[in-house]
């Protein structure tokens, strides 16, 4: 008989008969990933190895001593973020190894924002956020890397900040972290081969120096692979329609109680009880809204998914892992947030249920906006 085989990134069963499905993983694969004890789905295997910079799980020795490294040295920590999926680009324990440390905090994707948001807000609840997971940050920066968007303010700060200390610039997996580090060699040293990859000493782990003017460098970490994006759930195909690509334009619904809202087919927003004063939803433009009542939603879901409800398409959809559903009560506006794909602002005294495929985080913070 045949055993249940399951990728060690994101939990997903391995299957290799449907590429654009989850859990993909060539033939090939499965018996190298066998043999290493290492199996993990193809998407997850190029996450690991996206731009040959082999991205490491929290609990991997040679990621501990990386860090232990971080914390001995006389660093300025530069630690990115994704805006659009703060929860998503927190590295679990990061307060512990940035010691003594200064943090410059990178707001990354600060082009998928409203223009409306005021920045000086935005980085105040950024700001907070870090607090709340112990970072304290000497100075907060938005950016936006794909843009080439106040990366030359970015890299003045880091000059001003950094007093003849070598920068670390550390974050998770899809913040954009890659793209960043691009630009910044692109204005630092104008050529791109300039980059020499070595290694963290006594690990495995590749790192990327960029010289800065002192003889200090500024040190590219491996991304660190937070497992419950959003990104690990999706085909690429249905990435690719629910990532934000452009501004987000907010959508606001007058729900009444007892209405759902799917967030095509990957996620549902339960409205149970609370005010009638309008959510507003922060998603990618193009991925469809649609609202029904809650107690047809279950039947609507079972019916339609992969046409009305699409992404997972047609093809996807039996392969596509349950919704789990997860309640919350808030007594202040809120947002409720399925990690990596946007988030939903709730009014005060509201009760309300998020559902998102197992393994994706679905949580509540202060509305950022
Ligand atoms: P890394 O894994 O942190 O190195 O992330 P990448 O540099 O590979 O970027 C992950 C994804 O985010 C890619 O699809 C990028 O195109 C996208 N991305 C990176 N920077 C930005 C940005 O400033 N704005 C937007 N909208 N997307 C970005």
């Amino acid at each position: 008989k045949e055993e249940k085989l399951i990728c060690i990134g994101c939990g997903a069963t391995i299957q290799s008969e449907d590429p654009q499905a989850i859990g993909y993983t060539p033939e090939s694969a499965i018996k190298k990933g066998l043999e290493n004890n290492e199996l993990y789905c193809q998407r997850c295997f190029r996450l690991r190895h996206y731009n040959e910079i082999a991205p490491v799980s929290l609990t991997d020795d040679d990621f501990l001593r990386l860090l232990n490294q971080i914390s001995d040295a006389k660093a300025l920590i530069v630690y990115v973020v994704d805006i659009f999926d703060f929860n998503g680009s927190v590295i679990p324990g990061l307060h512990r190894f940035v010691g003594n440390n200064p943090v410059l905090l990178v707001g990354n994707k600060e082009d998928l924002l409203p223009h409306s948001l005021r920045r000086s807000k935005l980085a105040d609840w950024m700001r907070q956020q870090a607090n709340l997971n112990g970072i304290h940050p000497d100075a907060v920066a938005l950016v936006s890397a794909k843009k080439n968007r106040q990366v030359d303010d970015l890299l003045e700060l880091i000059e001003k900040r950094r007093q003849n200390r070598d920068v670390y610039v550390v974050g998770v997996t899809n913040v954009g972290k890659s793209t960043l580090i691009n630009q910044i060699i692109k204005q630092t040293t104008g050529v791109k081969e300039l980059i020499t990859t070595s290694r963290f000493p006594g690990t495995t782990l590749d790192k990327i120096e960029i010289p800065l003017d002192d003889g200090h460098q500024l040190i590219d970490t491996p991304g660190i692979i937070h497992p419950d994006q959003m990104a690990h759930v999706l085909s690429d195909q249905a990435l690719k329609i629910v990532a934000p690509q452009k501004e987000i334009k907010p959508r606001t619904f007058q729900l009444d109680e007892q209405q759902t809202i799917f967030l095509g087919g990957v996620a549902r927003f339960d409205y149970e009880y609370g005010p009638k004063k309008g959510v507003v939803a922060y998603f990618e433009n193009n991925l469809n809204l649609h609202r029904t009542k809650l107690s047809n939603a279950d039947a609507f879901y079972e019916k339609h998914l992969g046409d009305l409800l699409t992404p997972p398409t047609m093809d996807e959809k039996d392969s596509f892992p349950a919704l789990e559903r997860h309640e919350f009560h808030v007594d202040v506006k809120s947002d409720l947030v399925i990690e990596g794909l946007g988030w939903i602002t709730i009014p005060a005294d509201a009760t309300v249920a998020g559902f998102a495929p197992k393994g994706v985080s679905v949580i509540i913070r202060r509305a950022m906006i």
